[in-house]
């Protein structure tokens, strides 16, 4: 159950497992590329549309007009059940499904923030490349072509699988399909996730 995750989540033990990397890839190459990558999913969210301010019995109250849509968190395979406030189309507010018969009321981390990926302040936006220790917020053009110049010339110099690829816990599983999706099209297996690190 996602309660006893959360619980447990300072021992959930890790399988050791053997990942193939070529070794010319330079460390440094390798951080950039994973910079890139976590740019251009985070700047996949949408825009912010809501924010409710007031006191604490208006923040419990119901938005105008929204209505509550059973979801589920969509960031692991448990399936975790989310109620979803929505309002005019766009999430509003996230309440626990108590009566979830998976999650019966509980997340992990990951899910007791899932609306983050919609609301949160700090999301990305836009692509960011870092600049002498800067980031910067650059085009989606310059970001493919930086990106694809730099994956052609790795593919290039040392063979598709010198491509690692490294999913992010706070994607959803459609991404880390694509992601994965991606790799095979790429031609490597070097397919991970961060939770596994
Ligand atoms: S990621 Fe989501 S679905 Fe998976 S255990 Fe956490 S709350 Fe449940």
């Amino acid at each position: 159950m996602a309660q006893r995750k959360i619980r447990n989540s300072s021992s959930v033990g890790t399988k050791t497992s053997r990942v193939t990397l070529n070794p010319k890839v330079a460390r440094r190459s390798f951080l950039k590329l994973s910079a890139a990558t976590a740019a251009l999913t985070g700047a996949a969210m949408t825009t912010r549309m809501t924010a409710k301010a007031a006191t604490p019995a208006a923040a419990k109250a119901a938005y105008p007009d929204s209505k509550m849509v059973r979801s589920v968190c969509t960031h692991c395979a448990v399936g975790c059940g989310i109620n979803a406030e929505v309002r005019n189309g766009v999430w509003v507010r996230q309440e626990v499904a108590q009566d979830h018969p998976v999650s019966r009321g509980g997340y992990c981390c990951k899910g007791a923030s899932a609306i983050d990926m919609v609301t949160s302040e700090k999301r990305l936006k836009n692509p960011m490349k870092r600049v002498n220790g800067k980031w910067q917020k650059i085009s989606w053009d310059q970001a493919m072509s930086e990106v694809a110049a730099k994956l052609t010339a790795i593919r290039e110099n040392d063979g598709p699988d010198a491509l690692h690829l490294n999913g992010s816990a706070k994607v959803s599983t459609e991404m880390a399909y694509l992601q994965r999706k991606f790799a095979a099209f790429w031609g490597s297996n070097n397919v991970d996730h961060q939770a596994r690190i």
